[in-house]
């Protein structure tokens, strides 16, 4: 039975890296910022190879897979990516390359459906649950029947681009006024130091702490936590979820998230019956881990 894989998640702001063993334990791990085009599958590869060089021989002889969770649009069977716009690649190799780099099978993942996948099962899978993934983007699956619900294009759960304010802050995605615009981690950073917040501040965690005695960083989360109260008003209208799961970076926050989300959305659901809200205990490494897992699974149905 394979015990460890390497794992990558690759996002718009860095690249993390780990290799993951039994349990989800986190043996090492590792982060650069992420260098836009190709450049971003060598910073994959020289990190891959670190990662493993930083193994006792024994462990490192344990690394049977390697995961990849990768964003935007992904064709898992080719491990290609199609179209990432964050990381400017279009129609990329992702799996051969690295495959023949490392010398260990690679399994691509879309990073929302490895991320949430781990959510979800760390959850005890349950039969019927809205599992948000947030961080630098937002975004989420549902789950229905014990069953992912990915739609026909595959990208069902695009609650990023959920518009809560047409005469809202620009999005990325060209729109103004998404759930994202207000409550991606980017765009929180970016509304805060656009408002004169203090330059220094670089991560989410560091807004949430200060909105404890900084009128700016308050108003900024303040502003997300509504946005994504209107956004999961809008699923529980249309789903009903059993319960809304939050994962990523973003949802460390914990109960500085939890409890203000929670109380927007009962201020504001009107008619609408108000999902439970609970949060992962995964975090910032959901996609880490979910890459991991389908990593070690891809190799144990065909070893
Ligand atoms: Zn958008």
């Amino acid at each position: 039975m394979p015990a460890l894989a390497l794992a990558f998640d690759v996002g718009g702001t860095s690249v993390r890296g780990a290799v993951v063993g039994a349990a989800d334990v986190v043996l090492a791990e590792s982060r650069v910022a992420t260098r836009i085009g190709p450049a971003v599958l060598d910073d994959i590869a020289r990190m891959g190879e670190g990662l493993l060089a930083g193994l006792s021989p024994a462990a490192r002889a344990e690394v049977a897979a390697v995961g990849v969770a990768f964003p935007g649009l992904v064709d898992t069977e080719a491990g290609i990516s199609r179209r990432a716009v964050n990381l400017g690649l279009v129609d990329t190799l992702v799996a051969a390359p690295l495959a023949e780099h490392l010398g260990l099978p690679v399994t691509v993942a879309h990073d929302t459906a490895a991320a949430a996948g781990a959510i979800w099962e760390d959850a005890g899978s349950p039969a019927s649950a809205f599992v948000a993934v947030l961080g630098t983007g937002v975004a989420a699956v549902t789950y229905v029947g014990g069953r992912a619900i990915l739609g026909v294009s595959g990208q069902a759960g695009e609650i990023g681009h959920l518009v809560v304010d047409p005469a809202g802050p620009r999005c990325g995605c060209g729109l103004r006024g998404c759930v994202e615009a207000y409550a991606g981690a980017r765009a929180m950073l970016e509304r805060y130091a656009s408002r004169g917040g203090d330059t220094r501040v670089s991560g989410v965690a560091e807004l949430v702490a200060r909105a404890e005695y900084d009128r700016l960083a308050a108003e900024v989360w303040s502003e997300a936590i509504t946005a994504l109260a209107d956004g999961f008003l809008a699923v529980g209208a249309l789903l009903a979820p059993g319960e809304i799961i939050l994962g990523g970076g973003v949802a460390e926050a914990r109960r500085a998230l939890l409890d203000p989300l929670q109380a927007r959305m009962r201020e504001r659901a009107g008619v609408t019956a108000v999902p439970p809200v609970r949060l992962s205990t995964l975090g910032g490494r959901a996609g880490l881990i979910g890459a991991a897992r389908l990593a070690l699974a891809a190799v144990r149905t065909n070893p």
